[in-house]
Order: C-alpha cells, then sequence, then structure tokens
C-alpha cells in the first residue's frame, strides 16, 4: 500500500510537472509567435502615447493622431532582432523576447488599470485606438497561422506596409524604447 502510495504520489508529482512546463511552453511559444512574428513596437510605448495625445488635445484631434502615430512610433527603431520574421531567429532568442513580451504586457496592463482607476476612460481609450493597428498581427496569429502552425504569409498592402517601416527592429533599439517612454511618462502624469 505504501508502495503504492508513494509510486503514485510520485507519478501524479511527475504529471502535473510535466503538464506545467507543457503549459509554460505552449504559453510562451504562443506569446513570442504571436508579438515577434509581428514586428511590433511595445503595446506599453503605443497605450502611452495614445493616453498623453487624449492629454493634450481634444478627443476629435486626439482620436485621428493617435492612429497615425502607430505608424510613426513602428518605424522608430525599437527593440527586436533583424529578419525577426524567420523562425531560425525568434527560436535562437526565444527566452529574452518572452521576458521583453511579457514585461510589455505587465507593463501594458498595470498602465491601463492605472488609467481606468484615476478616472482617465478617454486617455485609454486614445491609448488602445494608438495600439489598434496591431491587433491585425493577433487576428493573422490566430486565424489564418492557425496559432503559429503555419508560416506568416506577406499579407496584404497594408499588412506589407506595416511590416515594412520597421526597418530598425534591433537589441539597442530597447534603449530607445525606454528613453521615449520615460520621458513620455513624464508628460501623462
Ligand atoms: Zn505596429
Amino acid at each position: 500500500m505504501l508502495v503504492f502510495m508513494l509510486r503514485f504520489g510520485l507519478e501524479s508529482k511527475l504529471t502535473i510537472k510535466t503538464f506545467l512546463v507543457m503549459k509554460y511552453k505552449l504559453m510562451t511559444s504562443m506569446l513570442i509567435a504571436s508579438y515577434t512574428a509581428n514586428y511590433n513596437m511595445t503595446f506599453t510605448n503605443h497605450l502611452l502615447t495614445g493616453a498623453t495625445l487624449a492629454k493634450v488635445l481634444p478627443l476629435p484631434i486626439a482620436i485621428p493622431l493617435a492612429f497615425a502615430s502607430h505608424f510613426i512610433l513602428d518605424a522608430v527603431p525599437h527593440f527586436g532582432f533583424k529578419n525577426i520574421g524567420s523562425l531560425e531567429v525568434r527560436n535562437n532568442h526565444k527566452k529574452l523576447l518572452a521576458s521583453v513580451i511579457l514585461l510589455d504586457i505587465i507593463l501594458g496592463i498595470s498602465i491601463s488599470i492605472w488609467l481606468l482607476a484615476s478616472g482617465h476612460y478617454r486617455w485609454l481609450l486614445v491609448g488602445l485606438v494608438a495600439y489598434s493597428p496591431d491587433l491585425l498581427w493577433i487576428y493573422r496569429f490566430i486565424v489564418e497561422e492557425k496559432f503559429g502552425r503555419l508560416a506568416p504569409t506577406e499579407g496584404n498592402r497594408f499588412t506589407k506596409f506595416h511590416a515594412n517601416i520597421q526597418k530598425y527592429e534591433r537589441p539597442w533599439g530597447g534603449f530607445i524604447e525606454v528613453i521615449y517612454a520615460a520621458s513620455i511618462l513624464l508628460i501623462l502624469i
């Protein structure tokens, strides 16, 4: 009986561990695929830019400007790697990419909660408008690439434009993103 209990305990422990590892691997690879296949400046910086525009401008001007700001920011050098569309490049930098993505999501959600809690709904709304063109990548990842099972296609003219403006995705672009985020945060708070 004791042997059985020990064996059962050990096996179920192993099973739970294996399950958690599998789940973690699946989640990280999905996150990486959905974000990095997709030539992104961070969610955080798009959100902060839109929110700041809403702070300093009336809504009818801030909303279209926020949308336009997305493409201007994407053209600014930002974090990433050259040829990030290739699976090999993505796999080579999996852990770093996953960490940056996770940090970006945590920061983006924290800023959103802070905006909601402080009653700045309009700032949040315009911040989300500034981020919105990147929803297309998530749609493509889920619907067209079947959660990363199929390789990304070139896409239509808008997709190609959105990808081609992001010429400088490099690790050093991360410094530019941090400096930009800190500067814009000073205007926002
Ligand atoms: Zn974008």
